[in-house]
């Protein structure tokens, strides 16, 4: 008999983590960080999460005991206290596809940076307050350790990473290096399949093939994100996003749209140089400001026999690289440059991360525009409950970012349609394809309302009961 923990993402989207113990043997499937919960205590500074004092929980678990760790792809949700487990001593592997061996380093150095300096930025004010110093969760070294600790392997090849048990990981389709994992597990002579979506990708998302059919398992995790409602279709999305960025041309004022720099910020430069070639788009400056969306951006690029193969059109355009492509597109990488961006008071388009709001370029540019009725922000991706970004979303009127309240006049647009997740149907459809085999099925990363709806979704189309399971909870199989 096996056992699983759910150590995260139950019922919430973020900080996914699930231990998984056969025999001796125990299983770390994904490290990932808390996003968003809490953070606006302080009125929204954002990244509570990352100093000692508020989250820096020792791991619920004994870190010594893992014999092996799985990820499923980059995101900070799901590899983010990667260098804190190699910081609290872990040095066995960490498996995951050789494309999220490739976009970890500037992904987890960016995160150790960040924090570092949210930890700077809190220790003056504790220091002013008479308090006592923190530590940033993790630093480069760390990161270093961890990196050092990485096996990349191919899509579609199955190995044995411990006695007794198999792992093979397949397209996911959600951003580059994005994996489903299968794991075979052996215990007394009989082997069960256990089944984790990771994050599932949008089929109607230009980049990214689609996610593997699997019709076999004994067990199934599945992603419930978008569990309660379908996107629109990427033609009505588009449409919105052109008319936005019309009506901030004809205000004369900045679009701000915040980025998940990995998938997202890519996704973005195929739509908006569509427009550009067609003559549609009216602005004629297009900042992504960020030093690691360029880093990732070049990762794509020598990735593009990964890419969705049906789309002669992005064939073409990757024969190129992304700047040839689109000419109006600058990489902002310096601080200087960045902040000479707050001097721009109209007819720019700016992307910066982070993607919800809580950390990263864009709170920069946000204090400098939301409140400027002419500003148009543009959010494009899911915004977990607690972030900047959800408030945004949600119509607050004011909000305090690095220290200043700032009085929330700028439209806000929020676009459905471009999310790399795959939406309800997408979901059940895919989930549908292991009918059959029926496995047990139990719903992860999504937030309450996603999962019961989908919960009762699959009741209704297919008979099939789905758990929702609790944090903390063990389940044997
Ligand atoms: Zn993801
Ligand atoms: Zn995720």
């Amino acid at each position: 008999m096996s056992t699983l923990t759910f150590y995260g993402a139950a019922q919430r989207v973020t900080g996914s983590c699930y231990l998984i113990r056969s025999g001796q043997q125990q299983i770390l499937l994904e490290c990932g960080m808390l996003q968003g919960e809490n953070n606006n205590k302080k009125g929204g500074k954002g990244k509570k999460s990352t100093n000692k004092e508020e989250s820096a929980p020792p791991f619920p678990f004994s870190v010594s005991e893992i014999d092996a760790v799985i990820i499923s792809h980059a995101h900070l949700d799901h590899s983010g206290m990667l260098p804190l487990l190699a910081k609290q001593g872990y040095n066995g592997p960490i498996y995951m596809t050789l494309q999220t061996q490739a976009l970890l380093p500037t992904m987890h150095k960016d995160a150790a940076f960040l924090q570092q300096k949210d930890a700077e930025w809190e220790n003056k004010r504790r220091a002013r307050a008479g308090k006592r110093a923190i530590e940033p969760l993790y630093d480069m070294d760390d990161v270093e350790r961890e990196l050092a600790l990485c096996e990349g392997m191919a899509y579609g090849t199955v190995s044995e990473i411990l006695p007794g048990i198999r792992l093979c990981f397949r397209e996911a389709g959600h951003i580059l290096g994005s994996a489903i994992v299968e794991l075979w597990i052996e215990d007394k002579g009989e082997t069960r399949k256990l089944v984790f979506s990771g994050d599932l990708g949008n089929s109607q998302a230009p980049l990214m093939r689609d996610p593997a059919v699997i019709t076999e398992a004994d067990l199934l995790l599945l992603e419930s994100t978008y569990g309660n409602r379908d996107h629109q279709p990427l033609d009505q999305t588009l449409s919105e996003f052109s008319a936005a960025l019309d009506a901030a041309a004809q205000s004369g004022g900045n679009v701000l749209i915040p980025y998940f720099a990995v998938g997202r910020t890519q996704d973005l430069i195929y739509h908006l140089g569509q427009l550009y070639h067609s003559g549609q788009l009216k602005q004629n400056n297009i900042f992504i400001d960020s030093p690691m969306a360029t880093s990732i951006s070049e990762i794509y690029e020598q990735n593009t026999r990964l890419f969705n193969k049906d789309d002669p059109e992005f064939r073409e355009i990757m024969t190129h690289d992304w700047q040839q492509w689109l000419p109006i597109l600058r990489f902002t990488r310096s601080v200087e440059e960045s902040m000479a961006l707050n001097k721009i008071a109209g007819g720019a388009i700016i992307i910066a991360g982070s993607g919800m709001c809580h950390g990263g370029r864009i709170r920069h540019h946000l204090k400098y525009n939301l409140w400027r009725k002419n500003t148009h922000l543009i959010i494009v991706g899911f915004q977990a409950r607690g972030t900047l970004g959800r408030l945004l979303v949600d119509g607050v009127k004011k909000v305090k970012i690095l220290g200043s309240e700032i009085a929330v006049k700028a439209q806000v647009h929020t676009l459905g349609g471009f999310s790399a997740h795959a939406g309800q149907s997408q979901l059940l459809a895919w989930a549908g394809h292991m009918r059959k085999a029926m496995p047990r099925l139990y719903l992860v990363h999504g937030e309450s309302e996603s999962m019961l709806a989908l919960q009762k979704r699959f009741v209704e189309e297919y008979n099939w009961d789905a758990s929702i399971p609790t944090l903390g909870e063990v389940i044997h199989f």
